[in-house]
């Protein structure tokens, strides 16, 4: 090997264990950790940020990456190492923009915002946190100002979530969604009444029913792990270490969909090539790639009516006594049913979009400054109305309910949808190739769609930008259309009818 591809390498792979040992004090912290440990986790966590940013932003990492660039034009183009020269150069060239003191200022505003907003939403005092919004608004801009944003300030705070993508480009889909969501919201709302029930439904079934489910899907002991936690999410440390979580209510069944979620996003980095690992290219592609994962396994697979023909009966065998009359036809209509509501994770398919470009123009105008923070609540709670048909009872069901904009991260809410849209393109290309697919979820064999995805997608990893994965996995790019006809095939004529 090149002498300065292996020193490249060697110190690539330092700053990967480091940023690993970070994102476990992440894990730990929301799963382990006893409370008292918060005060002086701060400081592990902050040290080992500065020492894997200073690794990484290296001047001599700057050097290698220079020097390797004839190498890079002489490999072909899909080698690994022809990616990791190009896919390392774009992030260091980003990282290096950034002030050391600003990157600080951002993660102490963000710990120390979201500590501010977890009392704000439990109190419902807007007026308590908006003080914190508008230092992040001020470090964004300080942020942005870092790049040279050609058409729109925005751009830069999306290219950290999905490189690449530009304002315009979600603005074209989310406008085309508008149109068609907001009609069909008012024509299916509410109409299907079924539900599971209030339960109970004890921890120990909704568990097993959890592995049961994804083990189903490529969940394996060897390399996953599930905790409970308030937030379920997923964190991976290794292509062969992943860890998920999941949260559990005795009265309802969230804790199956949000497992259904968290494995699809550990499918993707449990699938990324172990010939990548400890390299920046050892993870799923972009936030959008991942959303479009966690979202195929939870609802274009799990809440289809093949995949419910295999759940029925392990369902109504884990709780015979609330569950064992259900048919699967009221099965099928209650884990489908539409209903506009006020927080974006209880979101059904159909409602789930408008939250979401809801939260998009809102950004774009605060980063703008045509909306003030002042003014922030008023447009919310109007634009809501308007979109979902329900007016927003208070702040803490409204403005005060997610946890990204305390924390800073502008500019992300968009990747959730675009995954949504994403997700069904890619379900369309494995259909394509495999096309009997659906008759093998009847029988709990979920395998053919995990292995082409793997080849097709997670085995990438993040080898090249996430216009050139989507078009190479899905076969075109990206495309509101097959996810607004997967919407209305779905639910235009109500499910189960
Ligand atoms: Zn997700």
């Amino acid at each position: 090997m090149d002498e300065r591809l292996a020193e490249l390498r060697r110190r690539l792979g330092e700053v990967s264990d480091l940023r690993s040992a970070l994102s476990l004090l992440d894990w730990d912290q929301m799963v382990m950790m006893p409370p008292a440990g918060a005060a002086v986790r701060a400081h592990r966590v902050a040290t080992l940020e500065r020492v894997s940013h200073e690794r990484f932003v290296d001047p001599r990492i700057g050097e290698l990456l220079d020097e390797l660039r004839d190498l890079e034009g002489s490999l072909p183009y899909d080698s690994d190492d022809a990616c990791l020269i190009r896919v390392t150069s774009r992030d260091w060239e980003k990282a290096s923009r950034v002030p050391a003191d600003l990157a600080a200022e951002q993660a102490r505003a963000a710990s120390e915002g979201m500590e501010a907003w977890v009392v704000a939403r439990e109190t419902n005092d807007y007026a308590a946190f908006r003080p914190w919004l508008d230092r992040h608004l001020d470090l964004k801009r300080q942020y942005i100002a870092c790049f040279d944003a050609v058409n729109d300030p925005y751009d830069v705070l999306l290219d950290d979530y999905e490189p690449g993508m530009k304002t315009s480009e979600v603005e074209a889909v989310f406008d085309r969604l508008r149109e068609e969501l907001v009609p069909l919201i008012r024509e299916t709302g509410g109409a299907i009444a079924d539900s599971l029930g209030k339960g109970p439904f004890s921890e120990d079934a909704q568990e097993a029913l959890g592995v049961t489910v994804m083990t189903a899907f490529g969940y394996d002991p060897a390399s996953f792990r599930l905790d409970s936690t308030v937030h379920p999410f997923c964190s991976s440390f290794g292509t062969s270490d992943i860890r998920v979580t999941t949260r559990y209510r005795d009265d309802d069944l969230e804790s199956l969909f949000s497992c259904m979620h968290e494995i699809g996003h550990g499918l993707y980095e449990r699938g990324v090539s172990p010939a990548l690992e400890r390299t920046p290219l050892a993870s799923g592609c972009s936030s959008a790639l991942h959303e479009s994962q966690s979202r195929l396994w939870e609802n274009v697979v799990g809440r289809s009516l093949p995949f419910c023909r295999w759940l029925h009966p392990y369902l109504v065998a884990a709780f015979p006594n609330t569950l064992g009359n259900l048919t699967l036809e009221r099965l099928h209509r209650a884990i489908n049913k539409v209903e506009p509501s006020y927080i974006r994770v209880d979101a059904d398919e159909v409602t789930y979009g408008m939250h979401i470009i809801l939260r998009f123009e809102l950004e774009r105008e605060l980063i703008a400054g045509t909306l003030s923070t002042a003014d922030l609540p008023e447009a919310w709670n109007a634009r809501f109305e308007e979109y979902l048909g329900i007016p927003v009872p208070d702040d803490r069901r409204g403005v005060l309910q997610d946890v990204h904009w305390s924390g800073g991260s502008f500019g992300y809410f968009p990747t959730y949808q675009l995954g949504n849209v994403m997700s069904v393109q890619i379900w369309e290309a494995a259909r394509a190739s495999l096309p009997d697919i659906e008759d093998r979820f009847e029988e709990g064999d979920f395998s053919e769609l995990g292995d082409w995805l793997r080849e097709n997608l997670y085995a990438l990893g993040r080898k090249y930008t996430p216009r050139e994965t989507l078009e190479r996995v899905a076969g075109a790019p990206l495309d509101p259309e097959p996810y607004l006809r997967y919407l209305r095939e779905k639910y235009a004529t109500p499910v189960g009818a």
